[in-house]
């Protein structure tokens, strides 16, 4: 069968690997239908990982069950399936509940190391699958449930973390798939203003379209236009959904006294010079989290099947799993309003 694999800092090809076999007694098989491409792919295309070639790319997949373990006891053979991008060992007392990030064991994300290949592929193994798989619930588009496999979940803890309650002021910095559904997320939890920042004028346009206030950073200090706008105060709820050094710092400085910075972009940067003296002086709470993803399923799942939460224009180019390393290229240059790809695995 086929499937995505970096071999180097922008070259991935599709290639030809073996049937995968089950990882156990509680894993499944899955011939995937639907897989995303994820700004956390990017980071391991952009060479940012450190030694990853060979990697088979790829968190964000749904499809059909085609192999059961005989102690999978939630799914079966022909079931459509959609899976948490990040899973626990599955028999701890935190897997019991859906909860990768609190693994006993540890968590690990599909696609990012040799032990657990990428759902870049026709077909994937999947272990833990009670804990981290379920059907394809009535009522959700195949699109929607590709992203509950990561990115509602990741802007839901963005939200969820910064404190966004009713009448809240925002300021979400970044717009990319996630941004943008932290964007929704938060006029849907009541927030009474979203500041929306980011530099492409279709995501700025976009996040206006849903009812945000756009800031232009290419215009000028975000800092400053965030601190323009709110009296000089700063924005009491910050979501940071890029993870860059830059945005991470402008996130910190936005925010109001008493108010919470939530960190959901990726930043691995352990040298990080943390602005102390602003976050001193100003009573700021930082978190930043790793999504437990199938924990946010109980809210975002009848969000979607209610139509409250539309997260229908993130997915902008839809092309087949062959033409993987076009998608990457087009995804990474952010070129012709690239959003967000989805990969058919059949084609
Ligand atoms: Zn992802
Ligand atoms: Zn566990």
């Amino acid at each position: 069968v086929r499937a995505v694999v970096l071999n180097g800092p922008h070259d991935v090809a599709v290639e030809r690997i073996d049937d995968p076999t089950l990882t156990g007694d509680d894993g499944i098989i899955v011939a995937v239908d639907r897989t995303a491409i994820c700004g956390s792919d990017l980071h391991y295309y952009e060479g940012h990982m450190g030694h990853t070639a060979g990697i088979r790319l790829g968190h964000e997949f749904l499809g059909e069950v085609v192999e059961a373990g005989p102690e999978v006891r939630s799914l079966r053979r022909g079931d459509r399936v959609f899976v948490s991008g990040v899973v626990g060992c599955g028999r701890c007392g935190p897997c019991a509940h859906g909860d990768p990030v609190r693994c006993d064991v540890g968590w690990q994300a599909f696609g990012t190391t040799p032990a657990l290949p990428g759902g870049q592929a026709e077909l994937v193994a999947v272990p833990a699958a009670d804990a981290y798989a379920r059907t394809v619930p009535e009522g959700l588009t195949t699109e929607q449930a590709v992203l509950l496999t990561d990115v509602l979940p990741t802007a839901h803890i963005g939200v969820t973390r910064a404190d966004v309650r009713p009448g809240s002021t925002v300021a979400v910095v970044g717009l990319g798939p996630v941004g943008t559904l932290a964007v929704e997320l938060a006029l849907l939890f009541g927030a009474a203003r979203v500041l929306a920042i980011d530099v492409v004028p279709e995501r700025l346009s976009n996040a206006a379209r849903l009812g945000a206030e756009p800031i232009d950073a290419t215009a000028g200090d975000v800092v400053a236009q965030v601190r323009d706008r709110t009296a000089g105060k700063g924005a009491p709820c910050v979501v940071e959904a890029v993870g860059s050094d830059a945005t991470l710092r402008d996130a910190l400085l936005m925010c109001a006294v008493e108010g919470t910075v939530s960190v959901i972009g990726v930043n691995l940067n352990m040298q990080f010079p943390l602005p102390l003296a602003v976050l001193f002086s100003r009573n700021i709470t930082v978190r930043t989290a790793t999504a437990s993803v199938p924990t946010t399923w109980p809210a975002l799942i009848p969000l979607l099947q209610a139509g409250r939460l539309r997260p229908d224009d993130v997915f902008t180019h839809r092309l087949p799993l062959s033409a993987a390393a076009e998608a990457y290229a087009t995804f990474a240059g952010r070129v012709d309003g690239c959003m967000k790809v989805l990969l058919d695995a059949s084609a």
